[in-house]
């Protein structure tokens, strides 16, 4: 377009007069666009060579004069120059807008990365928000109660529904003048129909490595295969487990164990752990407390207060089940005479023993309480006539035939019980009370070192 338009203007310069040859100007116009096409070294050679010979040819074969024969050197040197400007112009024009494309692609790409790096981080975010909330709840749940089984029970819906796993075990650990054994078990699986009770490990050994070792263990089947050996992990699905001991003041007072977890979990899981770790510690706080409180100090047993209040539960839930159950009232003989020939001191002793003798020698259900300064308390549920005549028998026999040792004194000491029997003997509580407390004082009658039971 750019060639029509100066081949125009040339033709008018020619009508006009000012352009002599009009011929030679347009095949300079036609291969002046070398400029554009070869904006190089062969350009700049042509037009050294080119120039002198128009201007020659203009002089010397037109016969023009030297303004005329300049003036299309000059034209022609304009014009290839010009082309070149406008391919430098549009080359650096479209390097520009290339270099700009590029840069606002590569602008774009690390805002799409920064997007996406952002994305992450939420869901990151998200994720541990999520836990955290899970954590706050289960351990505002937790902290609502006061007994283990409840806590755990909410612990291992939580880890149901958050991790995992085959199975779950909580290890509460007693102990005994600095010797640890184990007090009870709880237990979760991860699938329904996997016996809650089943015995997975040696509990034992288990207390006994955690003794010497108070780290946490974190083993599989093939590399951790002398643990598995030592606690005797049997069931062939378990290929992982992981041990955590759970301190109090620098005493273990549990073991909460996971079988097949997943390494990738157990970060959470060791969150949660201490997290649990702490409302054991307050749940055990309390039973001490409340131990404290129910019970009496010399003999362990139940104080007369706190007896009386689970006796009447009891005696509600018999009443509602239709049970029986059997009331003993235990005076130990002649008790002066043994504080005023050996001195109090030898009597509590005594008292502890006796109280220990007959802890020994009823079921863990049964309700053992001391009464009075000497004299004791049991509530035996389900148990009738028969079997409560038994129990007394036997606590007696056993009393009868033991050796107390007092400081340096070895005595012998007997008692004397008294039975009444719920619902037969009464259906009231201090009706039953009275009743036994009267067969007591026969079997005081009678010789003392019996068991009497209450009748009409
Ligand atoms: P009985 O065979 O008739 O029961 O004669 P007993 O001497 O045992 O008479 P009783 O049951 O009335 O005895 C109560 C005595 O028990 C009085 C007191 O010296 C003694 N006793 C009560 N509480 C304690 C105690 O905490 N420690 C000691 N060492 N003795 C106690
Ligand atoms: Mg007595
Ligand atoms: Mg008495």
């Amino acid at each position: 377009m750019w060639g029509l338009v100066i081949f125009c203007v040339f033709h008018l310069l020619y009508l006009s007069g000012k352009v002599t040859y009009p011929f030679i100007n347009f095949i300079l116009l036609i291969i002046s666009p070398i400029g554009y096409l070869y904006p190089k070294r062969v350009t700049y050679i042509l037009m050294f060579l080119l120039c002198p010979a128009l201007f020659l040819m203009g002089r010397f074969v037109y016969g023009a004069g030297i303004r005329d024969s300049i003036s299309p050197v000059l034209i022609f040197t304009i014009l290839v120059l010009g082309f070149v400007k406008y391919r430098a112009a549009i080359l650096s024009f479209d390097k520009e807008a290339d270099s700009e494309l590029s840069a606002n692609s590569a602008s774009r790409e690390t805002v799409r990365s920064e997007l996406e790096k952002l994305d992450r981080f939420e869901k990151g975010i998200t994720k541990k928000e999520i836990e955290i909330i899970n954590l706050y709840e289960i351990t505002k749940k937790m902290s609502e109660s006061l007994k283990f089984s409840e806590i755990f029970g909410v612990f291992s819906s939580f880890l149901k529904d958050n991790f995992t796993f085959k199975s779950s075990e909580l290890i509460i650990v007693k102990w005994n003048q600095s010797q640890p054994s184990l007090e009870r078990v709880y237990r979760v699986a991860k699938e329904e129909g996997v016996p809650a009770d089943e015995k997975s490990l040696d509990y034992d050994k288990l207390i006994k490595r955690f003794m010497e070792e108070t780290r946490e263990i974190y083993v599989d089947r093939n590399r951790g295969k002398e643990v598995f050996e030592d606690l005797a992990i049997k069931d062939e699905k378990i290929e992982t487990f992981i041990g955590i001991p759970l301190m109090s003041e620098k005493k273990m007072v549990a073991i909460l164990t996971v079988e097949n977890l997943p390494k990738t979990e157990v970060e959470k899981f060791a969150i949660l752990a201490t997290q649990f770790a702490l409302e054991i510690k307050r749940v055990l706080l309390y039973e001490t407390v409340e131990n404290l409180a129910i019970t009496d100090g010399l003999t362990g047993l139940y104080v007369r207060r706190y007896f009386m209040e689970r006796f009447s539960e009891e005696l509600n839930r018999s009443r509602r089940y239709g049970f029986n159950f059997a009331f003993l009232m235990i005076d130990i003989d002649d008790f002066k005479q043994c504080n005023d020939r050996y001195g109090h001191l030898v009597g509590d002793v005594v008292l502890r023993d006796i109280a220990h003798v007959m802890k020994e020698n009823v079921r863990e259900i049964d309700l053992a309480s001391r009464y009075g300064g000497e004299e004791f308390a049991l509530v035996l549920p389900e148990t009738g006539r028969d079997g409560g005549r038994l129990a007394a028998e036997r606590i007696r026999k056993k009393i009868e035939e033991a050796v107390f040792k007092a400081y340096d004194e070895k005595l012998k000491v007997t008692v004397s019980a008294g039975l009444a029997i719920y619902p037969e003997d009464s259906r009231e509580i201090h009706d039953l009370i009275e009743k036994a407390d009267r067969a007591l004082y026969k079997a005081k009658n009678s010789g003392k070192n019996v068991v009497c039971e209450w009748k009409k």
